[in-house]
């Protein structure tokens, strides 16, 4: 269905677990907040609110967290809303891909982007807490699974100026790579003024040319190589904006930088007024961000789910 400006909405972000076994330095302010197990829905109360959105018109669905593998469930999850007639997509860390890839691709999983920043694994401890070498065999278990790849990078001054590691990496995985600008919430404001690279300056270092724009990303040739950029800040793209995200908690979010959350558990069990009451969060999808304005209205990234 249209949104109050006239967008389509067809795309929900489904955040499956606030739980993250990463901790990476942009995402969420330490010490993190865990969420009671008694406040999370269940996996088959999201899939009857996937299954209302698929009513009003959705038909992509990114299954995301916290760390999405980390949910029980997860894989059910993923089959159910496939079954729905969803193209059903995963954000990961690649962490627990080793273990998950198969039945994934065996659930109907379509597409994985893997969030990766760095293929140096003391950048990649200092900016994740993690060890690498998890995340690079997870990747290997669904190159080997036949699943298409995108490899996210979230570009950081110190991190990943220099792309070529990266690039060759996902390049040999038969991944495509995509670059996200930082962006700012209200509780790492410090590390995004630290830290903040915008696209424009890896564009204009590689001499990359533009090539075209699919959905919010734009991508770029240079010698040989196709690089994507998300730019939230540098080319905003909310008139084209055609997300709803829905919380392991049951909160509906228009908008990633609005502070507006709508609760379905009221209408959970009703199907006409879940119906309902979702159209009303789409109608309610504000124009665009006002981050440049200074409104930061959204606590971090990892607890609204990536
Ligand atoms: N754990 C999963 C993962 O790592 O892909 C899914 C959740 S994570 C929050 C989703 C994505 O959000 C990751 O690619 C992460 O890098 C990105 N992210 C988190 N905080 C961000 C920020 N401040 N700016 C830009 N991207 C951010």
């Amino acid at each position: 269905m249209l949104d109050g400006y006239g967008r389509e909405i067809r795309y929900l972000r489904v955040s499956v677990t606030d739980k993250c076994n990463l901790a990476c330095v942009y995402c969420k302010p330490r010490p993190v907040k865990q969420l009671r197990h008694e406040d999370m829905l269940s996996i088959e109360q999201l899939v009857e609110v996937v299954r209302a959105f698929r009513g009003l018109g959705v038909d992509k669905v990114r299954v995301t967290g916290g760390e999405p593998l980390l949910r029980h469930g997860v894989v059910a999850f993923v089959e159910q809303v496939a079954a729905l007639g969803c193209q059903t997509v995963m954000t990961t860390n690649a962490t627990r891909l080793k273990e998950f890839a198969k039945p994934l691709k065996a659930a109907g999983l379509a597409r994985i982007n893997v969030s990766l920043d760095t293929v140096d694994a003391d950048v990649y401890r200092d900016v994740t807490k993690g060890d690498i070498a998890d995340a690079l065999e997870g990747i290997r278990a669904a190159e080997e699974e036949g699943f298409s790849l995108r490899v996210n990078a979230v570009l950081q001054k110190g991190v990943n100026e220099d792309i070529m590691p990266l690039l060759e990496f996902a390049e040999d995985v038969g991944a495509q790579l995509r670059f996200i600008e930082l962006m700012p919430f209200r509780s790492t404001t410090g590390y995004f003024s630290d830290r903040f690279l915008p696209s424009s300056d890896i564009i204009e270092k590689y001499g990359m040319k533009r090539l075209f724009g699919e959905g919010v990303a734009e991508y770029y040739t240079f010698d040989g190589h196709t690089v994507g950029f998300i730019s939230p800040l540098g080319n905003k793209f909310c008139d084209y904006c055609e997300r709803m995200r829905l919380t392991g908690t049951g909160m509906v979010l228009p908008c990633l930088h609005s502070g507006l959350r709508f609760d379905v558990r009221p209408y959970l069990g009703d199907e006409e007024k879940l119906s309902a009451f979702l159209a009303e969060c789409i109608k309610a999808k504000p124009r665009s961000h006002l981050i440049e304005e200074g409104e930061l209205q959204s606590e971090d990234m990892g607890s609204i789910g990536g």
